[in-house]
């Protein structure tokens, strides 16, 4: 694997190779790549201009809109580093991310500015604002949106699409290279006090092209992003990818499964990739169709487990093969994948479905606590060290060498290893549930409950238990129409599962609380028992 040292190179080189191939679609709006080329030199030449700096920090906090690309694309073109945000976060997040990671610059989206960034960024070290009018999905019909020529008055923030248009030229300064830190990624937050994992532009590529080589589809294809952008996994298995392909990359704002669905008719992708949960919702949305799905070469899941009955669900209904792909902000997406042409094996004694083989110059080691490596199908803790791997957590030594001892990543996740080589991911150490001091492993009890035909979603929780200690405890929410007794499903559990296993108390929820990510949070759940 030879990628290009940073993502401005792959997107130079798409620029050459086909300017006027869409880049970007949004609804019925398209930037070439030219187009995009001109935009972004145009936000770097105000950055520039407005004092930012090589090495200073810029947050983005925008949906999957072209504003986010421009932006970010503006941002790096001024050599800066980007701190991606996830729209969602309130005030108390932000604030934290701006302080720790002293931005100077925000770009934002005009609503979220006026209901509380504005505050949030005055007792911040940020001093240049811009805003952007993005779409909503009730305002679709603004073409101006759209096709990215709408510029809103600027009051105390300057208008990111007005400034795009300027025309202004890209600073020079000193070029990116592969050991720049790209992004500085707050993890998402289904543990612990946020912490910024430095992506390095070398890692981000050499992820980019490990997914396009790995997972070919023609050049110039395009690509649907599923995931959020402002996820790593957005970042660089649906935009980065994309780029080194000469893609275009369509982009549907967020999630919404029926906005999701007609974005696939209207502009037939190729190759897509999302947590899990946003496949089951797709499959459970009314009028969804093999037809919706035809266009599709490569569908791969990343972030989040996958239940072996989703894949063969979601095959014989809609067709496509979903790819499991195994990663975390730590390792700039994924460190392990299915190869092309062959299919992830499940574990025959726990029913887990294999999340794939390391990459190339990727190490995966299944480790005790000490740090020694275990024999095959014996668990352990997941360490990976190879090219994605970050350096650190900003500014964080200590937590930096409690996770990365000798530069190799310590995962937190128990998995093993198969005789072939492929890796199997159990479950989180911290989400073992001790129930009278057997381990029981959320996911084998969720695969089960997956197998059920009602079952929608599903997560699985230790409670406390008085005699046990911890005892099983089940959420699900249903597919829509079907109905079943919370007992039902507990008695289902229990002819496939050893008695400290299954789940004695079943709770029916209508849906799950998710990341925006997308990934069930087990942690809300626990709380709520
Ligand atoms: P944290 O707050 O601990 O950083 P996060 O969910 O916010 O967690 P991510 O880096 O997005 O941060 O998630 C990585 C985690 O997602 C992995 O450690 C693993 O537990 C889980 N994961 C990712 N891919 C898979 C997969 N294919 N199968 C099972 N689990 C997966």
């Amino acid at each position: 694997i030879d990628p290009p040292p940073t993502l401005l190179h792959a997107f130079g080189s798409a620029v050459t190779r086909a300017p006027d191939h869409p880049a970007l679609a949004y609804f019925d709006g398209r930037l070439t790549y030219r187009e995009t080329d001109e935009l972004s030199d145009s936000v770097a030449g105000h950055l520039a201009a407005e004092g930012v700096r090589h090495g200073d920090r810029v947050a983005v906090m925008l949906q999957n809109s072209p504003h986010f690309v421009i932006a970010l694309l503006g941002a790096w073109k001024a050599g800066a580093v980007v701190v991606p945000l996830n729209p969602m976060y309130k005030s108390a997040e932000v604030a934290h991310a701006l302080g720790d990671a002293e931005v100077t610059a925000l770009i934002c989206s005009d609503r979220a500015w006026e209901a509380y960034l504005r505050d949030t960024a005055a007792d911040s070290p940020v001093r240049i604002a811009l805003t952007a009018c993005e779409l909503d999905l009730q305002t679709r019909n603004d073409t101006r949106v759209l096709n990215f020529e709408r510029g809103a008055p600027a009051s105390d923030a300057d208008d990111l699409v007005t400034v795009a248009r300027q025309g202004l030229p890209a600073p020079a300064g000193r070029e990116l290279t592969a050991t720049d830190v790209a992004l500085i990624s707050y993890t998402s937050g289904t543990s612990g006090t946020p912490k910024g994992a430095m992506n390095l532009h070398g890692g981000i590529m050499y992820n980019a092209e490990r997914q396009r080589t790995g997972h070919p589809v023609a050049e110039g294809s395009a690509y649907f992003a599923l995931a959020p952008l402002f996820h790593i996994t957005g970042m660089v298995c649906e935009l980065a990818a994309c780029v080194a392909n000469a893609g275009t990359l369509v982009l549907a704002y967020r999630f919404h499964p029926g906005v999701v669905l007609d974005a696939f008719t209207e502009h037939c992708p190729a190759y897509t990739v999302g947590p899990s949960t946003a496949f089951m919702a797709l499959a459970a949305t009314p009028g969804a169709t093999r037809d919706h799905f035809e266009s599709f070469q490569v569908i791969s899941s990343g972030g989040a487990p996958v239940p072996p009955a989703l894949v063969e669900k979601f095959r014989s209904e809609f067709g496509p093969y979903i790819r499991n792909g195994y990663g975390l902000t730590e390792c700039t997406a994924p460190c392990a994948s299915v190869p092309p042409e062959k299919e992830a094996p499940v574990d025959p004694a726990s029913g887990t479905l294999s999340v794939g083989v390391p990459g190339p110059d990727t190490v995966v080691r299944i480790v005790d606590e000490k740090g020694a490596d275990v024999p095959f199908g014996t668990h352990g803790e997941i360490a990976v060290s190879g090219p994605q791997v970050v350096p650190g957590y900003w500014r964080r030594p200590e937590a930096t060498a409690e996770a990365f001892p000798g530069g190799e990543l310590r995962t937190g996740d128990i998995g093993f290893m198969d005789e072939a080589g492929w890796l199997y991911v159990v479950d989180r150490k911290k989400d073992m549930i001790n129930a009278s001091g057997f381990k029981v492993w959320p996911r084998e009890v969720e695969d089960v409950l997956y197998t059920h035909p009602a079952v929608r979603e599903a997560a699985v929780v230790g409670i406390p238990d008085a005699y046990r200690g911890e005892s099983v405890k089940a959420y699900v929410s249903l597919r829509p129409g079907v109905d079943v007794a919370p007992a039902d499903i507990s008695a289902y559990c229990e002819e496939r599962l050893a008695a400290y296993k299954y789940p004695r108390e079943v709770e029916i929820l209508p849906e799950l609380p998710k990341t925006t990510s997308g990934k069930i949070l087990r942690r809300e759940l626990r709380s709520r028992s």
